[in-house]
């Protein structure tokens, strides 16, 4: 049996400043782009959302890579997780800071080691190991990061010792984490997230993008990449929830919308969710105001946030 090839690919949620619009579906455009054109010569989803991560990383907009969201000490701790649904083979990392593309060094854990996830410094001497580009941290900030988290250290202060992200979903602005999900010819699905987390996190502190199951997720009948505040995606238990209510619904888009809609119920949770099913069709959705994303289909179908607002 064949199938027809489908990329989907997230640039992040929350509230993306208008004028910021054209830059985000930019950089968003250009990796569906670059996915799709591995998508063609390899028909292989785990190629696929590979090669659009890593061209979002290397975008400067975006949370992940060259662009990662600082800690509050001014550090860059990016999180990220590969997974080929067909064979669960999966492959992360937990709090790297040197890496140019976690997706890419992520997806070298899944082909090499025995193990899933790996995490700090271990994990950058193994990369070394394995030829994997490793650079100073300092190459991996921009200027609009450190503005970023010069205001937040300024806000958090007038606003007390921590500002409890769910309550003021908005004062966190975008998120920004990249996620892709895609299925091929042959019907493997594969899920790839990568992502600096949250800005002027404590150093140390994991997101839900390594953890699969929350914030990344594939099988043999969906894979999800989600982005949002990850401590809720982690309570909620995002992916594993959608999966449940595909179950129910035999519909990636009515099992979405359910699942976020439970999820702002149950823990004041808000995120951005792409979605996609062998069977079931595919989505993308969000419970926050804005979620970059586009896609395209083998059939010809085709579409992003900016073209058509849902
Ligand atoms: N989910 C990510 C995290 O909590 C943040 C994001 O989506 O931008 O680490």
């Amino acid at each position: 049996m064949t199938f027809t090839q489908k990329l989907l690919i997230h640039g992040g949620a929350g509230t993306i400043p208008k004028e910021l619009h054209k830059d985000y579906h930019r950089g968003a455009i250009e990796a569906l782009k670059t996915g799709w054109e591995v998508m063609e010569h390899t028909s292989n989803s785990l190629s696929a959302v590979e090669a659009s991560v890593q061209a979002m990383e290397d975008y400067p907009l975006f949370n992940a890579g060259y662009g990662s969201v600082m800690t509050e000490k001014g550090t860059i701790e990016m999180d990220a997780l590969i997974v080929d649904g067909s064979n669960m083979r999966i492959g992360g990392l937990i709090g790297v800071s040197h890496v140019k593309n976690p997706i890419s060094a992520s997806k070298v854990i899944l082909e090499n080691l025995p193990h899933h996830l790996l995490f700090g410094l271990q994990a950058e001497e193994y990369l070394q190991t394995q030829g994997v580009e490793l650079v100073p941290q300092e190459t991996l900030i921009t200027q609009r990061s450190r503005d970023r988290l010069t205001k937040y250290l300024v806000e958090k202060k007038s606003y007390g010792d921590y500002i409890e992200p769910s309550k003021d979903p908005e004062r966190r602005g975008k998120y920004g984490t990249v996620g892709a999900v895609a299925l091929d010819s042959q019907g493997r699905l594969s899920a790839a997230t990568s992502t600096g987390g949250v800005l002027g996190k404590l150093p140390g502190r994991v997101g839900d993008t390594p953890l699969f199951g929350t914030g990344t997720y594939a099988d043999d009948e969906i894979a999800v990449s989600a982005t949002g505040i990850g401590e809720k995606i982690i309570e909620y238990v995002l992916a594993m929830k959608i999966k449940f209510y595909i179950s129910q619904t035999q519909s990636a888009e009515v099992a979405t919308k359910l699942a976020l809609e439970e999820m702002k119920n149950k823990v004041e949770g808000y995120a951005g969710v792409i979605v996609m099913t062998k069977d079931f069709g595919f989505s993308a959705m969000k419970s926050t105001k804005d979620l970059v994303y586009a896609f395209k289909s083998q059939d010809g179908d085709t579409g992003d946030f900016l073209s058509e607002k849902k």
